[in-house]
């Protein structure tokens, strides 16, 4: 494989002769600011950026990347914990500036260019009373979320990012341009209905939305010593739940503002509701949260972006990041006690725990209609280690593996990919379960070589 530097220079301005976006090159003044991802842990050196504004353009650097024999990395909204939208070395085609979001009323679908944000999209949909289902926060790119399924408070009503995903523009490995959707090159419209970006570069995706104007949200909290009598009654809860209502399970620290100043600094068991139902609906299902008592509910009605925004101040970009995920199918006493240990030893304000339900439409989805195997799971659990200051990395990671340890012997076995860094080849494979050997004979078809190697990565 080369680098950028064993390139001619007149190779390099072909290429840029070729764009309409620019090429951004290691001398270049915006270089570092190029550079940068959300996790501020995260430290790659690109060879070259290729920050493609079209189509044309994206075609244009996955040839140049193939013919040269590049490294090449895909960066969508830049959001992935393990970098993955970065190489060192090699080309990094850029999506950012591929962004528009389409709303048709006359079937309630949405067209998203490759390198939107979730927060751009939500801002679209939201006057004409629609919502597409993603995440729980707004600046993640839609391209990594959706490739590796979508997971978020609408996923018990109207199922997973992939569920809701109608049609997507590819460009291939060979440099080709396809569409693919249930009747159109459908073995790839299974493929990345979960399997990152190992099939090519999507240029644009097509969504169903949903009629979500507002929603009933907000989190309730519970001092952690009450973490394994919540979890619980939560665990009971919440699968029988209609599916308007989702609700994730955190242990977290309160870090300041905008919560009240007698929470700060303490630890917390809780749960982040989303309810798409009547108040009168919600009021009666919530009567039970309330006779748990908790020490804080700041739960009501607000415009659907909102609560998708509520955490984004909490979390802005360049912070220290270390992420670790399992499946779960139950929430037993063993794993409550866990929780209890590692919620009590939080190391930092922002480290937390999160625990999302895949139940209601989520889980009605069969195993193999998309590579995103787990239907069966109860959660996606996740840890993350953050902080703003590199000097307590290893106090963040160190307590990120601990509480995993902790948890993985009562785990099912693989992690949602969206959810983990760096972890080898076993892990994607227990994550995909009997999907994987589908996924190979895909890859092979359309990525021989394995041009697309920076992801969660499925081998030809
Ligand atoms: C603060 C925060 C909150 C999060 N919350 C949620 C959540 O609620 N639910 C959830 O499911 N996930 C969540 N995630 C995880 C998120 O889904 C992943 O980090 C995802 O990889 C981000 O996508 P991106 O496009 O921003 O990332 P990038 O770093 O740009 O890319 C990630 C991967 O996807 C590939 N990729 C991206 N765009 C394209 C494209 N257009 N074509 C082909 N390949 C592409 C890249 O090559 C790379 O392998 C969260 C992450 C963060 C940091």
């Amino acid at each position: 494989m080369k680098t950028i530097k064993d390139l001619d220079a007149s190779l390099i301005e072909a290429f840029q002769n070729q764009l309409r976006g620019k090429l951004v090159l290691p001398d270049d003044a915006n270089y570092d600011d190029t550079r940068k991802v959300y996790n501020g842990m995260i430290n790659k050196h690109p060879g070259m950026f290729a920050m493609c504004v079209d189509v044309a353009d994206v075609m244009a650097a996955v040839n140049f990347g193939r013919d040269n024999d590049l490294l090449v990395a895909i960066r969508g909204g830049g959001h992935n914990g393990g970098g993955l939208g970065l190489c060192n070395d090699g080309l990094v085609i850029d999506l950012s500036g591929i962004k528009f979001v389409r709303v048709d009323i006359s079937n309630n679908t949405v067209r998203v260019g490759g390198g939107n944000l979730w927060g751009e999209v939500d801002h679209a949909t939201h006057p004409f009373g629609l919502a597409v289902p993603a995440g729980i926060i707004s600046t993640t790119g839609v391209g990594g979320l959706t490739l590796g399924g979508g997971v978020g408070y609408l996923s018990r009503k109207y199922g997973l990012t992939i569920d809701n995903l109608l049609e997507a523009d590819m460009v291939l490995a060979d440099g080709s341009f396809v569409t693919v959707n249930k009747n159109q090159n459908e073995d790839l419209f299974w493929a990345i209905r979960g399997g990152g970006g190992n099939f090519g570069v999507v240029t644009s995706f097509k969504f169903q939305a949903h009629p979500v104007k507002t929603v009933i949200g907000g989190p309730t909290l519970w001092p952690i010593e009450k973490t394994e009598e919540i979890m619980e009654w939560y665990h009971n809860f919440i699968h029988n739940a209609p599916d308007d209502l989702n609700g994730f399970a955190v242990t977290m620290i309160i870090p300041g503002p905008p919560f009240p100043d007698f929470l700060h600094g303490n630890q917390y068991c809780g749960i982040v509701w989303c309810y798409t139902g009547s108040q009168q609906e919600f009021d009666k299902l919530f009567k039970e949260v309330l006779d748990l008592e908790p020490v804080f509910a700041h739960v009501g009605e607000m415009p659907y972006p909102a609560i998708q925004t509520m955490f984004d101040g909490l979390f802005p970009p360049d912070l220290q990041w270390y992420w670790k995920a399992d499946f779960f199918n139950d929430l037993g006493p063993e794993l409550r006690a866990q929780h209890l240990k590692f919620g009590s030893k939080i190391p930092t304000p922002l480290s937390q725990m999160h625990m999302y339900p895949i139940s209601g439409a989520a889980s009605r989805v069969g195993a193999e209609e998309t590579p995103w195997a787990y239907r069966d799971a109860k959660y996606a659990g996740v840890i993350v280690g953050v902080d703003p200051d590199p000097a307590n990395a290893d106090k963040i990671t160190n307590w990120c593996k601990d509480y995993w340890e902790g948890l993985h012997p009562y785990s099912s076995g693989g992690a949602y990919l969206n959810f983990i860094m760096d972890e080898g080849q076993d892990r994607i494979k227990a994550s995909y379960k009997q999907n994987y050997d589908r996924l190979v004979q895909i890859k092979k078809q359309y990525d021989p070589e394995n041009l697309f190697q920076v992801n969660q990565n499925i081998k030809p």
